[in-house]
Formats: C-alpha cells, structure tokens, sequence
C-alpha cells in the first residue's frame, strides 16, 4: 500500500502528460531499499519480490498513481533546448514520508512517453546500477541527493553501441522540478504558468518565503544558496556530476541525475570523465561557475516576478548571483578548513587550503586517500605515510610544518585525528569498482554490487573487509571514462 498524494499532477495540464509503463518480459527485483521504503512510510503489506518486481518497473500500477512525464527545456552544453522532458522517466505520485515531507516516487526506464523523441524511454543496466550505488553513498556521505528505492531488471534487451539488459531504477526526490522546468515555460512567455510553478516550489521546498517582502525573490535566493553548498561539498568529496546542463538541476538542492558522474582518483580540478563532456564545460573546478551560470538562467525566468520594474528585477538578480559566489567561497573554506583539520580563523587559511591542492596536483595524489591519510598524519601517524602518496613529494614537508603550526590547539592529537575522519571519507564509490560491479552484473552476478551498496552505507569506518574497496585504482584498473 502506498498513499499517494499528488500534488504535481494536479497542476495545469502544460506541465505533464500522462504515460504508461511499457511492459517487460521477466522483471526480477535486484535491490529494494527497505530502509527507504520504511522512512516513505510504504507499506508493506506482506508484498514479496516478485510482487515489488512488477511494481517497481511499472507492470503494476499502485492504487493512486497517477504516471505522468513531466514538461521541462533546458540549456545542455550551454545551448538552449526548449522541450526535453522525462523521456526515459515518470512520476508515479507523491508520498508523504514520515517526517512529513513530500517525496516524489519516479519510476526511470520504463518506456517512451510523450517526450521520447527518438528515444526508446529505457534504461541500461549499467547507469541503473550506478546511479544506485551513488546516490546511497551521497546519502551516506550527507550530500544531498535524490535516493535509490529500487532497481529491477526487466529481462528485455536495450539498444545501445551493444546490446544490453535493460532495467528499471526507482527514484525518490523531494521533487523532479528543474531549473529547466522555469525554462519551458519562460521560453513560451507564459509567465502564468511560471508563477503557478513558482507558487507551487513555495509551497513544496521554501513555505517560510511567504512572509519575505518578496516572495520570489526570497525563493530564488534560497535556491541560489542550496546550489552554493552543494557544489560546495561535492567538491569537497572529489565528485564531478559530469552532466551540469540546466535540466539536471533540481530546485529543491538536491543532487540529481547520476549519469556519467565520477569521483576524482588524483586530484586534477581540470578533470572530466563524461565521454560526451569533449571541452571540459562541466570539469571538477568549472562545477561552480557552471552553478552560477545555471542559476542565472533561473533569474531570467523569474525577472517578471521579481519587480514589475525590468532595471531593478535585474538588479535584484544579480544580487542573487553574488550571493551565489559568497555562499559557495565561504561553504567551501569551511568544508576544506575541516578537511585538514583546522578550527578558528587564520589569515593565511585559503592559502594553506589552495597550497595543499596545488601539491596534491603536481603530486597527483589521490584526492579521498589523501585527506584519510593526512587525518591520521594529525594524529600522530608517520609522514611517509603521507609522502609516499605523492609521485613528486617536493614542497610537501614545509606545507607540513606551516599545518602542523596551525592546527595546534587546545585538542589532543587523537581528538584532532577523530575530527578530520569524521570529514574526510575512507570509502567512496571509486569508479573501478562501480565499473567492476556493473561488468558482474551484465553476466548476472550482482554479489559485487550488493557488497559495494553495503559497504558505501558506512563511507567513514575502515573496516578490514571493505579494505579493498578502499585502494586507489592501479594504472590497469584506472577509468578514464564514463558513459550513460
Ligand atoms: P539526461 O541526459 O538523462 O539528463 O537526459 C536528457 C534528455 O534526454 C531528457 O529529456 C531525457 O528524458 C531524454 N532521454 C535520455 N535518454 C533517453 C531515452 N533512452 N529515451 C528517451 N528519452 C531519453
Ligand atoms: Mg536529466
Ligand atoms: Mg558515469
């Protein structure tokens, strides 16, 4: 049983279309997330897995649901598209969770809907498996993001360069409204529609706007501001999205769209791994510009809400964009200070930071193990131990002694060390294993897969079993590629 309540499907009928999920041979249930499914408060009511096997690909639709393919444009690569759409997804309803907040229930890959194109609306096995696997250590790793509920195989064969076993991905988000949802209406001139919307994101993610002087100017400001902090941390975990178009944005800040996303192994801010990113626009350090840019297409949108004087809209806009640079500078000294353990404010602190990043590039160290390291450094662990991360240690023992000179405080060193590992991860999905995990599962062993979701649910212990999980990739196993 699932109590829908859909909020989204009451809306206008330009912002959805109905859909139906297309039928699938064999569906088989590869992981359900019963720890998720009991937070949405669904319940159970004795269903087995062959039963949420034809729920969760959409042979079964739930007592109301009401399947839709939500309207949305969006800027891809910085040009503009101004009808995408869910092509490859539908909205099966909203829940209330037991926190009282609305979540979106999507079921991914389940067929065409009226927003396909040339599309076959499926998905592969392999984006299912890693988006599962990367959105459940986000949430291990409090990042927000949307979650993994499900993934079921459907036993139907998809297209791609290959052939390859199709499947169907649960997905569950606070909401599925994009910064491209704004821009499918805006680009129409229909601002109605782009108030309707932006009551509606009011009401669902920012109710406590209501009483600013300027409701949509106080909306925008928070979006703007929980953009900021996300890519702050997904900088500080070494994380490139791979895919920072305007319609992979979610107004609710909320990580969405795991594509072709990867975690850095040595640092490189120039990184890109995304086989379809060939200049770089959506590179490690270009995360931020590309925030700001994304949520100044969002400003464009809401220009005719923010003053009915076009100059001062603007300027409040722009307000709004500074403000998105100030929160990411001052989110992202905060994350990196405590990566390397240093509380309190000193002068030279981006300095040290920016030091640090530099020696790791030139030393391509691999940027989780290094901050690890570098926290049992703090607590009394060898400096080798450290160096020999490094290809080219030089600089590294003078940037030692100006940090060690500088996180001297009142902690003992073992406080210290505690400190910096509650921060800095031991374990990420390191892109070897997830490709690892999906190569296993193509020939249908999902063991590998079901021990790295396990394992990623604890990012900071070091477990002696997970310890191969652990290591950096060697040159053989090293993925320079990611594809969706
Ligand atoms: P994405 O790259 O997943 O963010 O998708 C970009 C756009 O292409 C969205 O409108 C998707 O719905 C659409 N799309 C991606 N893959 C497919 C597919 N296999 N079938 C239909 N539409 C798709
Ligand atoms: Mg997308
Ligand atoms: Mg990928």
């Amino acid at each position: 049983m699932i109590s829908f309540d859909n909020s989204y499907a009451r809306l206008p009928q330009t912002f959805h279309r109905r859909a139906k999920p297309a039928a699938a041979r064999a569906p088989e249930l590869i992981r359900f997330n019963h720890s998720l499914a009991e937070e949405l408060g669904l319940d159970k009511g004795g269903a087995d897995e062959v039963q949420f096997a034809q729920l969760f690909s959409g042979q079964v639709i739930p007592v109301g649901a009401e399947p839709l393919a939500q309207a949305y444009a969006g800027h891809q690569f910085g040009h503009f598209n101004p009808q995408l759409g869910d092509g490859r997804a539908l909205l099966l309803g909203e829940v209330i969770d037991r926190h009282g907040n609305r979540r979106d229930i999507q079921l991914k890959g389940a067929g065409r809907t009226a927003f396909s194109r040339n599309g076959d609306g499926l998905a592969a096995l392999g984006p299912v498996l890693r988006e599962y696997l990367v959105s459940e250590a986000f949430a291990a790793l409090n990042v927000p993001a949307t979650r993994a509920l499900a993934a079921v195989s459907t036993g139907e064969q998809v297209v791609r360069e290959t052939m390859l076993p199709g499947a169907v991905f649960t997905r569950v988000a606070a909401s599925h409204i994009r910064v491209g949802t704004f821009q499918f209406f805006a680009a129409q001139g229909d601002e109605d529609a782009v108030k309707t919307l932006a009551d509606h994101v009011i009401d669902r993610h920012y109710p406590d706007v209501r009483a600013a002087d300027n409701p949509y100017l106080a909306m925008l400001t928070l979006i703007a501001e929980r953009q900021a902090r996300l890519i702050a941390r997904w900088l500080s975990i070494g994380f490139i999205h791979g895919v920072m178009n305007t319609d992979n944005m979610a107004i609710s800040g909320e990580t969405i769209d795991f594509g072709p996303c990867a975690f850095l192994d040595e640092y490189d801010p120039r990184k890109v791994f995304s086989s379809i990113d060939q200049r770089g626009r959506y590179a490690y350090a270009n995360q931020p510009g590309i925030g700001q840019w994304n949520i100044a297409r969002l400003a464009e949108c809401l220009l005719p809400l923010l003053d009915a004087d076009e100059e001062k809209a603007v300027e409040a806009a722009n307000g709004v964009l500074k403000g998105f640079g100030d929160t990411f500078q001052a989110e992202w000294i905060d994350l990196f200070k405590a990566k390397l353990g240093m509380t309190g404010e000193g002068a030279d602190d981006r300095l040290l930071v920016t030091d640090f990043l530099e020696l790791m590039h030139q030393g391509e160290a691999d940027f989780t193990l290094t901050f690890r390291t570098l926290s049992k450094v703090a607590g009394g662990a060898a400096m080798e131990t450290l160096t020999d991360l490094f290809t080219t240690p030089l600089g590294l023992s003078d940037w030692l002694v100006r940090w060690r000179a500088r996180i001297e405080d009142a902690r003992t060193e073992a406080q210290r060390q505690a400190a910096m590992e509650a921060v800095n991860p031991a374990l990420i999905p390191r892109n070897h294993r997830i490709e690892e995990a999906i190569a296993a599962a193509i020939y249908n062993d999902f063991s590998f897969f079901h021990r790295l979701v396990e394992a990623l649910a604890n990012p900071y212990a070091e477990d002696p079993e997970t310890a191969d999980l652990r290591v950096p990739p060697t040159p053989d196993e090293r993925v320079t590629r990611t594809f969706c």
